[in-house]
């Protein structure tokens, strides 16, 4: 019997072929996995009425560990986001993506070393809208306008950004917890006070609250405003070390940090709560390079390896990061994202010959 069981979920997009390099990756790397493969996505729509069965959401449960590939949603209208979903019921609070640099890959800076903990539930993620034109929405205008909170346009669209102390002071404490654990020097905690008062001022509240609970850890605490953030982020990234995040925020955040240190196809991540934990790369299902193999399949490899130390199983995932930074380094087979953001005229490589020499690297 395996030592460890696994839910995979392959999603859809490129999820089928960066899920079936990172299963390869980890058999060489000597991981010692079962996996249960449970299906999410829009293709499941015609046989089970439902992008997100009740089966799957059971097999993670049962594991308690389970790691995915991108799913599709369908802008504008249509379902709700599967990833969004599976965050809510399993109550994976933390949505955490360290951001590092990898010599190679063609990112902006050398140094980068940052750790995004993002707030997973809540804010405008938390999927309470009122469509325009709709009754509830007529409610909540004239709600507004008898109350004096303010006028809002009878045909508009209402998306409600709830934030609260719970989730706040869960997701700051994770942040700080984090920071103690992994040695870290800084906690930043990035918001727009200024502006929503009620929301995300509670969140600033509730962060330097939480920070005078870890005063005496020595790490630092201070805050932004998301704006001036994102351009001090661009200019200097070596002046950040854990950022804490609400939701939406976070989300942003993680792509321009991705896009920091070569691109989408290199950035991990994890869904986090107390009982289960979801591993996924922090790209979409990239429809445009869908079942090409031309996908990146080292964000999912490295979503493994932070998979890999929850489970316990530290040398293997230290080996498969070595190996991906041999890759990089060599730069004989990196594919095409890589070899644009690098800006070299070098033939890129399939996902299949990245994941091949990957795996040669691995005895290196
Ligand atoms: P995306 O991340 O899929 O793609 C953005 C760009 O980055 C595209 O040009 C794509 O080709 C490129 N890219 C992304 N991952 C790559 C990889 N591994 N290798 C090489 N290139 C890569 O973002 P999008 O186009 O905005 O979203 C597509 C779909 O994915 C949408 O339906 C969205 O809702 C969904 N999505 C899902 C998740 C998830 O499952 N966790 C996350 C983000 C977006």
């Amino acid at each position: 019997m395996a030592q460890h069981t696994v839910t995979l979920i392959p999603g859809d997009g490129i999820g089928t072929e960066t899920t079936e390099a990172m299963k390869q990756v980890l058999a060489a790397a000597g991981a010692d996995i079962e996996w249960e493969v449970a299906e999410a996505g829009a293709h499941l729509m015609e046989s089970c009425g439902t992008p997100l069965p009740e089966s799957t959401v059971d097999a993670v449960k049962r594991n308690k560990v389970a790691i995915k590939g991108p799913i599709t949603t369908p802008v504008g209208t249509g379902f709700r986001s599967v990833n969004v979903a599976l965050r809510k019921t399993l109550d994976l609070y933390v949505c955490l993506r360290p951001v590092f640099s990898i010599p190679g890959a063609g990112g902006r800076y050398s140094d980068v070393d940052l750790v995004i903990v993002r707030e997973n539930s809540e804010d405008l993620y938390a999927g309470v809208e009122f469509e325009e034109g709709s009754a509830e929405a007529a409610r909540l205008i004239d709600m507004c306008a008898e109350s004096g909170a303010g006028a809002i346009r009878p045909d508009s669209g209402i998306s409600i950004k709830p934030i609260s102390v719970t989730a706040s002071q869960n997701i700051v404490r994770y942040a700080f917890d984090y920071a103690v654990k992994h040695g870290r020097k800084k906690v930043t905690a990035v918001h727009k006070a200024n502006i929503m008062k009620h929301s995300d001022g509670l969140f600033l509240r509730v962060a330097r609250e939480v920070a005078q609970e870890y005063a005496n850890t020595g790490i630092e605490f201070e805050d932004r405003i998301v704006d001036a953030f994102c351009m001090n982020l661009v200019i200097d990234p070596s002046q950040f070390d854990v950022i804490v995040f609400p939701n939406l925020y976070g989300d942003i955040a993680s792509d321009l940090c991705a896009g920091l240190v070569g691109g989408l196809g290199i950035a991990p991540g994890a869904n986090i709560g107390e009982d289960y934990a979801v591993f996924e790369a922090v790209h979409g299902s990239a429809p445009d390079i869908a079942g090409k193999n031309l996908a990146n399949p080292t964000a999912e490899i490295l979503s493994a390896a932070m998979m890999l130390d929850h489970l316990g199983e530290l040398e293997c995932a230290a080996r498969v990061r070595r190996a991906v930074r041999t890759v990089y380094s060599e730069g004989a087979h990196l594919t095409a994202d890589i070899r644009k953001a690098t800006g070299s005229k070098l033939p890129a490589c399939s996902c299949t010959e990245f994941t091949e020499a990957l795996i040669e690297a691995l005895d290196a």
